[in-house]
């Protein structure tokens, strides 16, 4: 493809090798159907923010207390995106410099366990995430990680095996969350059992933190001790992170964060949460997470009438995950050939998968980018249609099967331009 130059005129005249890839990397994300259920479009605004002079500064430390000069701006600007976090999410407290979730929640070790000591979380095949104890992670080579999970014949988080597990083995810390669960996470539940085993409750609520400022999804306030969340997927913010938490938690969390595990904040990305939590804050923002859920539960709907296999049975939030074990097709056999179909996806382990993590039987998907991108409801039994016919032309290796579905797709992307995305 050809670049489009004037969309980075610095960048094409200093380095044309890194603009084309640039330029390519765009087509791509206007041409596909993005269903990856962490993935977004962030808008113009949030993009040209973390592109600014921002990157320039070094600030260790916290507003008011720096270990550099010259932050009066600075200070402000972090400020700023405290305030609105503490608002959109109505809490205490709020630190805005984790450069990622995965940091964020090493901070929350750092804070509330020593090394060696046991900590709980939802195990990784069951839709956990790495960092909340799991073996191959430092969280779980560190510490000494107990995991729940769901059960067999509902796919639901089985409360009587965390209550269970909290009791005999008496976490530190308890992390609930993850990042394949299709259902609202009961967060007063997680608390009861927090409170019995006398372990500090995380929210992880990477995933969902967008729904929750939408008010599509209950709130860990006030059940958690201590929230994390990343800032770039249902959120639509830039890649980074967060921490919110009662006053009581408020110095371990940033004595964690600073200087704890990190050193300078990224300012120019704080400066895009800034932005993202302001977008938050508007009406249209509890119109987009609605209309997340709305568009998921319809796309499952209609992924049910076609035969699909979705665990729990179905979504009550962004996410989706299809058990393909009765389509005869293996999880990544079916999410490659949808890519060459234009419509992204990610292999996925489900709960009790007989397959191995790298070959797996199921694929995660979800819609918080096509919502993004202005799709509704009506156009899900479309996207249903695609991903039905790309799994059957993956069963059958039909590559012109394949290539007929990504026409479709372009051509009905083309007709909902993606934000902050300059089209060639
Ligand atoms: C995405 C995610 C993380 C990690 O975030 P990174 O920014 O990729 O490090 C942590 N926890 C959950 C539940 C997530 O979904």
């Amino acid at each position: 493809m050809t670049p489009a130059p004037e969309h980075h005129p610095a960048l094409s005249a200093t380095d044309p090798e890194l603009a084309r890839l640039v330029g390519a990397e765009e087509r791509l994300q206007a041409e596909t159907l993005r269903l990856i259920p962490s993935e977004n479009y962030v808008s113009a605004a949030v993009l040209e923010a973390s592109g600014t002079v921002l990157q320039n500064k070094y600030s260790e430390g916290y507003p008011g207390r720096r270990y550099y000069e010259g932050q009066q701006v600075v200070d402000q600007v972090e400020s700023l995106a405290v305030a609105r976090a503490k608002a959109v999410f109505g809490v205490d407290h709020a630190n805005v410099q984790p450069y990622s979730g995965s940091p964020a929640n090493l901070a929350v070790y750092l804070a509330f366990a020593q090394p060696g000591d046991t900590v709980m979380g939802m195990a990784l095949p069951m839709g956990g995430h790495l960092t909340h104890g799991w073996g191959v992670s430092a969280t779980g080579k560190w510490f000494r990680g107990v995991q729940y999970g769901v059960r067999q014949d509902t796919g639901l988080i089985d409360f009587d095996q965390v209550r269970e597990l909290a009791l005999a083995e008496r976490p530190k810390v308890i992390f609930c969350g993850g990042t394949a669960l299709p259902r609202t996470i009961d967060f007063a539940a997680f608390a009861e059992i927090a409170r019995e085993a006398g372990a500090v409750l995380v929210a992880d609520v990477a995933h969902i933190a967008g729904l929750i400022a939408g008010g599509a999804h209950p709130s860990p306030v006030p059940h958690a001790d201590v929230i994390s969340t990343t800032t770039h997927k249902t959120l639509r913010g830039p890649r980074g992170a967060m921490l919110m938490c009662r006053e009581e938690h408020a110095k371990a969390v940033d004595k964690a964060v600073f200087p704890g595990l990190q050193g300078g904040p990224h300012n120019q990305t704080t400066a895009a949460i800034a932005v993202a939590l302001h977008e938050a804050a508007q009406p249209s923002f509890r119109d987009y997470a609605q209309a997340v859920v709305a568009n998921a539960k319809a796309l499952a709907e209609a992924l049910l009438a076609r035969g699909f296999d979705l665990v729990s049975g179905g979504t009550d939030n962004h996410l989706i995950l299809m058990d393909l074990t009765g389509k005869d097709v293996p999880g990544k056999i079916a999410a490659k050939a949808l890519d060459r179909a234009g419509i992204v996806v990610n292999y996925n382990t489900v709960p009790y998968d007989p397959r191995k993590p790298f070959d797996p039987s199921g694929v995660r998907i979800g819609t918080p980018s096509l919502t993004s991108r202005g799709l509704e409801a009506e156009h899900m039994a479309a996207v249903a249609e695609w991903i039905d016919r790309g799994v059957e032309a993956a069963r059958k290796a039909d590559e012109d099967a394949l290539a007929a579905i990504r026409a479709e797709v372009v051509d009905l992307m083309a007709q909902y331009p993606a934000p902050g995305v300059p089209v060639a």
